[in-house]
């Protein structure tokens, strides 16, 4: 299984407040934002080399941001590594017993595919598989 870091997430209490520091004192750019009604969620993605920071803030109470600022604080939520068949490395962690939150793969961001594993079978770390389907818009490297 071929995996590929894609992003890193962070929770954040306030984006613009959280633009002022990773956009404006650190100079990565904005590449995209994206409001995602369903999760009560608004995020931001600032391109850092091949990789990328998804800046995220809860637009609702019950959003699983909010419900993660509360229990943590602000920080790191997530990783997310791009797989090509998401469907193959979900059954393959399946079959070693790890514990997933997704068993199947969910419709995500940008016509891709996704899926959780739980943070007590990667050693405290929420991590994200990815599989793109297709691309929207052309991407620089
Ligand atoms: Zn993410």
């Amino acid at each position: 299984m071929k995996a590929v870091l894609d992003h890193i997430g962070i929770a954040v209490r306030n984006l613009d407040e959280a633009l002022a520091f990773y956009r404006d004192a650190l100079g990565l750019p904005v590449e995209a934002h994206e409001d995602v009604e369903s999760q009560g969620v608004r995020a931001s993605f600032l391109p850092a080399g091949g990789v990328e920071l998804e800046l995220l803030e809860a637009t609702a109470p019950e959003s699983p941001i909010a419900r993660y600022l509360e229990k943590h604080g602000p920080g790191l939520h997530h990783i997310t590594l791009r797989v090509e068949d998401i469907a193959a490395a979900l059954a393959r962690l399946k079959a070693r017993g790890v514990r997933l939150i997704d068993e199947t793969p969910r419709n995500g961001a940008s016509g891709s595919l996704v899926a959780f594993v739980h943070p007590s079978s990667a050693h405290g770390v929420l991590v994200e598989l990815k599989q793109v389907l297709y691309t929207e818009k052309p991407r620089e490297a």
